[in-house]
């Protein structure tokens, strides 16, 4: 993407109504614009990252043997009277017609999907089942005060499973687990597993929490055995000794990215969502659930990797893989032969299948090409000006030292430090 032609976002000064660190500097780099407390639109930039995480996300789903589909919003409210959400889930948003017909926008979809899964499960043979959908979510959240951690609108990843029996849930739970860790690694996040409390249905329900200070949760953890539970279940303190080791336990504030639940029979009875056994006898089918907030992960990453002059993308979700910078000189002539060299190696990355985006506008000091450059938080950065003369000056975002390059090498040396 040239810089010269596309949408320019970057803002100069801190938005003054936002509190939050993730929203602040997504927004001041042109990531993400407020439209309101809890509700984002995400730019050309933002978009990027977004779909990267997504992307990263749907492998994993599908490595799984799960399937992706997509579900309404809109919801009709007979369906959540069933399930008698209605009345007890606070945060649901309701909407009425103009001819009076009540609905709900979706905050998570079991009132959905069960019906749906009604459609194809009849047999024994028709399970296990894992059905998912990456999809904006409503919630009337009490407080929308940290950025993308808490939005009143959001994008989730979720997941159903539906099984025959409980150990057969059990199983596909550990693998679901196995593919929330493979996910988080890939987002260079050190997610922890936590336990919490599981409702009626199960002792315990899985947490994925990523360490962070502004993070809403607080966790009991002990760095020797990797016992961990979410304090609204267990009161214990800092420095009181840890119940499955005796080493002593931490107290740290993190922000749920994801979040496992054996849900058993709770939506399957009310919908009758029932399969037949080998005898032909007819039982409640057993589910699972597994949600992951999108969203909520871009907000949780720019938290972690950031510096004093801006974002540093983890290159797996960086919106570009390079950030190509040609800088002009007061000689005419000269800032022509720099631009040319420019965008050949812009031509020559992205024939390679290497994103970059190219700063050619050709009015903007070197000066604020790197301020913002540092901003935007591209992993790679490559100049080209009078300085380099014949060769390419690399540096990693992520501190290093620069390098220069000959021209010949431009895309091996991409590739091996992407
Ligand atoms: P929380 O305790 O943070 O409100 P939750 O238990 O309500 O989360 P789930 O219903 O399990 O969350 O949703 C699945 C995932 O969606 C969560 O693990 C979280 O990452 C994300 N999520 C939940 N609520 C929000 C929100 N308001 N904004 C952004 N992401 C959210
Ligand atoms: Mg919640």
């Amino acid at each position: 993407m040239r810089q010269s032609t596309a949408s320019y976002f970057i803002r100069k000064e801190v938005p003054k109504d936002e509190e939050a660190q993730n929203a602040q500097l997504l927004i001041r780099a042109g990531y993400i614009d407020k439209l309101m407390a809890g509700v984002y639109s995400f730019l050309p930039l933002g978009l990027r990252v977004l779909r990267n995480i997504e992307n990263i996300i749907r492998e994993e789903m599908n490595a799984l043997g799960a399937e992706e589909l997509l579900l309404p919003v809109l919801h009709p409210r007979e369906i959540w009277e069933k399930t008698g959400r209605w009345e007890s889930l606070d945060v649901l948003f309701k909407v009425t017609s103009k001819d009076k017909r009540e609905y709900a926008l979706g905050p998570t979809h079991e009132e959905v999907i069960v019906p749906v899964a009604q459609k194809t499960i009849f047999s024994y043979k028709d399970l296990p089942l894992g059905l998912y959908q990456i999809q904006t979510k409503f919630r009337d959240e009490a407080r929308a005060k940290s950025g993308l951690l808490r939005g009143r609108e959001f994008l989730m990843k979720d997941l159903y499973s539906f099984h025959t029996s409980e150990d057969d849930l059990e199983a596909y739970y550990q693998k679901v687990t196995d593919a929330y860790k493979t996910i988080f690694k890939r987002l260079s996040l050190d997610a922890l597993l936590v336990e919490a409390s599981g409702g009626s249905f199960s002792r315990y329900s899985h947490e994925f929490q990523v360490e962070t200070e502004t993070g809403e949760d607080s966790i009991v953890l002990c760095r020797a055995c990797s016992f961990a539970q979410n304090r609204e279940i267990n009161d214990a303190k800092e420095g009181d000794a840890c119940s499955s080791c005796g080493e002593k336990l931490e107290v740290v504030t993190a922000s749920e990215v994801g979040n496992i639940f054996k849900l058993k029979t709770k939506y399957s009875e009310p919908f009758n969502l029932l399969f037949s056994d080998e005898k032909g006898e007819s039982h409640p089918v057993i589910m699972g659930c597994y949600g992951i907030g999108v969203s909520r992960l871009m907000g949780v990453i720019a938290e972690l990797f950031h510096d004093e002059k801006g974002l540093i993308w983890p290159s797996a979700v960086a919106p570009y893989q390079v950030h190509l910078l040609g800088l002009s000189t007061s000689d005419e002539k000269e800032t022509e032969m720099i631009f040319k060299r420019a965008d050949e190696v812009y031509t020559t990355l992205q024939n390679a299948g290497i994103s970059v985006l190219f700063d050619d506008r050709k009015d903007i000091s070197a000066g604020e090409k790197f301020v913002e450059s540092d901003l935007v938080g591209i992993p790679l950065r490559l100049v080209i000006s009078k300085r380099t003369g014949d060769k390419i000056e690399f540096k990693e975002r992520n501190g290093g030292e620069e390098q220069l390059v000959d021209f010949s090498y431009v895309t091996q040396y991409c590739e091996e430090n992407i």
